[in-house]
């Protein structure tokens, strides 16, 4: 119990902000643009999912990724996602009232890869700008550096990762609060082979829709032309959202609760984490909500902590 208010306060607030809805917001007004993103909410009273604006044109990422693609992609394939998360919903509310769940399983099932898909392309569209390309800066620069040994490995495995999806599906940089990495993985379809509490901050879909129009299926080619719109400074933003927490914090704080100061049972005794950065678990720990930087987006926020 002694560690619950700060796994669900300040880590969890992080996570929501940066996976989509008040984290586009955020981020995105962040970088100086008007365009409303994610919107995800509630409808009377109940949650709903919303298809975010793109924070550029259709054509802004010519030559690189063409037109119809993104339009196509946007309006017609994540609407598809955002409305069957929507649709799922719906059907647990049917259920609810009703009181029989003989569909639960295939509504579940729908909800899980509907709701991924959603999730996936709202980072896709902000992890791309028309300014984009070249290599990362700063703490993302350091942290490439530190787990593959350089941003050119990096690059390498990522390709590679992304050329080798098989069938449709997304390759992802995922920050991992375990060991406090940044990891490479594959996602088959939208939500197979799922990397548990590890949060994606680069997303590139590899599905034919987002590339066969332009580049047939020559999957390689499209990899290759995406580098040059990929938005480093979209994916640093993600990056320092999971990292810095509540770094100030833990800095000059007593805490006012001393439980707070027990490490979980399952983890090894002694160390509840440097301050100044995250332990291996992630530990908040001290700052509760609302003490975090980003204190006042998470907690007036459309996705904020209660929603789940
Ligand atoms: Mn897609």
């Amino acid at each position: 119990m002694s560690d619950d208010r700060s796994e669900t306060g300040v880590r969890r607030r992080s996570v929501l902000q940066t996976v989509g809805g008040a984290a586009g917001i955020a981020l995105l007004g962040a970088a100086g643009t008007t365009a409303a993103v994610a919107q995800d909410g509630t409808e009377n009273g109940q949650p709903r999912y919303q298809l975010p604006e793109l924070p550029y044109e259709y054509d802004a990422l010519e030559p690189h990724i063409d037109e119809r693609i993104m339009e196509l992609h946007h309006t017609e394939h994540h609407q598809a996602y955002v409305d069957g998360a929507n649709d799922a919903l719906e059907e647990f509310e049917a259920m609810r009232d009703a009181g029989e769940f003989d569909d639960v399983r295939a509504a579940k099932r729908d909800f899980s890869f509907n709701l991924s898909g959603h999730v996936n392309h709202t980072i896709f569209w902000e992890n791309m700008s028309p300014d984009g390309g070249g290599e990362p800066e700063g703490t993302l620069a350091t942290a490439i550096d530190e787990n593959f040994g350089s941003f050119a490995d990096f690059q390498a495995e990522f390709t590679a990762t992304a050329n080798n999806v098989e069938g449709d599906g997304w390759a992802m940089v995922f920050y991992e609060p375990l060991a406090d990495a940044l990891v490479i993985g594959q996602v088959e379809g939208q939500n197979e082979l799922a990397h548990q509490r590890a949060i994606p901050i680069l997303t590139l879909d590899v599905w034919e829709h987002a590339y066969y129009l332009q580049y047939e299926n020559d999957r390689g080619a499209y990899v290759d032309e995406w580098w040059n719109v990929v938005d480093w400074a979209d994916v640093e933003r993600r990056y320092e959202l999971l990292t810095d927490v509540d770094a100030p914090d833990l800095e000059d704080e007593t805490p006012a609760d001393p439980d707070e100061d027990e490490p979980e049972a399952d983890e090894p005794p002694g160390e509840p984490g440097e301050p100044g950065e995250p332990g291996p678990n992630g530990e908040p720990g001290n700052g509760g909500p609302g003490d975090g930087p980003m204190g006042p987006e998470g907690d007036g926020g459309p996705m904020g902590p209660e929603q789940n």
